[in-house]
């Protein structure tokens, strides 16, 4: 226990200023909980403030839950524990996960601490900064449309988005239940694996949840770095979509890197990759309106509508709007089926290659307290995210070089439950 206590304090030292954590397992209530042996034995590990551990704060980063305690733990929480892991706390985030940059947090922003004064990204911005930071060896994060991913690219650390339903999303407050999955950050792909290990597996108490024959789940036992025998591909619309040229110079540099490994680099399209914003956005308002009528004031803290944010409000009442309006069909039903077709145009677009690759975010992490009042100017960072979202894919980010210091993230896409694929090709990148 004084072990722990000493850790604890060592963590709040270290997070002056950074501001990755809401709270700290000051009294040691999950680290008490711990298996003294496992996969994770030794680490220390942060999960993100919208995931249920018993006995800690579970506030989404929302004052809506400001005095909410945790009653239960979630599927992931219970296996780190059994595996061993330290959880140390919760870690700071984009309220309710709306967001891509860790601003919109009630408990303040997080700096980003591969590149000081910038945003993180998010909205799983503490869990990539405490790992940037070192402060944790790994940390818990999910993603909706890019929050791990987003982040990982910003902070130069490894995320990983798994197939949908490859990881239990029992105990995950929802954002957009269709679109969210738990997934690691980590500063090696290896770990990544490892994390990811010990988290997936069937539940029964999520309907999505996925049960694989064993082999699937030996995420570290598989992992092969072997490049040459890989066909990846690269959408000829990325290029145009990033908007700092210093990114596209990465991602470049990371191409010709592969093809150097011998893998071999197919020229592809992805002509609606243009609507897979607005797709996105549409879906994510219904089922996001939908998912917080429970926060009404009557079980759990505040009436959401009364206290939170501003883009967390901006949500509920597109989602409103757009659900009174549809009996005429004219967002949702529109949504649903774009979607279809953004699912369909990858597929085809995976089915002659292993992976996807390209990059994860358009643009390099703005400066903190820079003042955007365009929504459309945040939703742009999202633009080759949220993709694997709206298919169910798996997908990662894996850091590839850096412009003026400022990290840059390779995004690799996969087919459906072809996680290994992904993790290899990430695993080959960085020992190359
Ligand atoms: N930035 C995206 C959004 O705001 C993604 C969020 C997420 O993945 N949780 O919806």
């Amino acid at each position: 226990m004084a072990g722990d206590m000493d850790l604890i304090a060592e963590l709040e030292e270290g997070d002056r200023g950074l501001n990755s954590f809401i709270v700290l397992d000051r009294e040691g209530v999950v680290l008490k909980k711990r298996a003294k042996k496992g996969k994770l034995a030794g680490l220390k590990v942060g999960v993100k403030s919208n995931i249920s551990v018993d006995g800690l704060p579970v506030t989404a980063a929302s004052k809506t839950l400001e005095n909410y305690i945790g009653s239960y733990d979630a599927f992931v929480v219970e296996r780190i524990r059994e595996e061993g892991g330290s959880i140390v706390g919760m870690t700071n985030m984009d309220e309710f996960a709306c967001g891509s940059s860790g601003e919109t947090s009630f408990y303040n922003e997080t700096d980003n601490p591969s590149a000081p004064g910038r945003i993180p990204g998010g909205s799983s911005s503490g869990s990539a900064a405490s790992v940037a930071a070192g402060l944790v060896d790994v940390s818990i994060g999910s993603d909706t449309g890019g929050s791990i991913r987003n982040p990982a690219s910003h902070c130069g650390v490894v995320g990983f988005k798994p197939t949908y339903g490859v990881i239990s999303r029992y105990g995950l407050l929802d954002l957009a239940m269709s679109l969210d999955q738990i997934g690691p950050l980590a500063r090696n792909v290896e770990s990544s694996a490892l994390l990811l290990e010990a988290i997936a597996g069937h539940d029964p108490r999520d309907e999505t949840s996925l049960d694989l024959e064993k082999g699937f789940y030996n995420f570290t036992g598989n992992l092969d770095p072997r490049l040459e025998d890989k066909r990846l591909g690269y959408a000829r619309e990325f290029d145009s979509l990033i908007q700092d040229k210093g990114i596209g110079r990465v991602i470049h540099k990371a191409i010709d890197k592969f093809s150097s490994s011998g893998a071999e680099i197919i020229d592809l399209s992805l002509p609606n990759l243009k609507i897979a914003l607005p797709t996105y956005y549409l879906n994510v308002y219904v089922e996001f309106y939908s998912a917080t009528r429970k926060y009404d004031g009557r079980r759990y803290g505040h009436r959401i509508e009364t206290v939170c944010g501003e883009e967390v409000l901006r949500r509920i009442l597109l989602g409103k709007y757009i659900t009174q309006r549809e009996y005429s069909g004219r967002y949702y039903r529109r949504a649903l089926q774009a979607r279809s077709v953004l699912r369909r145009e990858l597929m085809d677009a995976l089915r002659d290659v292993d992976v996807l690759v390209g990059p994860a975010v358009p643009k390099l992490p703005h400066k903190l307290g820079t003042r955007i009042d365009d929504p459309m100017v945040m939703y742009a960072y999202d633009i080759f995210t949220v993709l694997a979202n709206l298919a169910g894919i798996p997908a990662g980010v894996v850091p590839a070089g850096e412009t003026d210091s400022i990290p840059t993230g390779l995004h690799v896409m996969g087919k459906p439950l072809g996680d290994q694929k992904v993790l290899d090709v990430m695993y080959g990148f960085e020992q190359y």
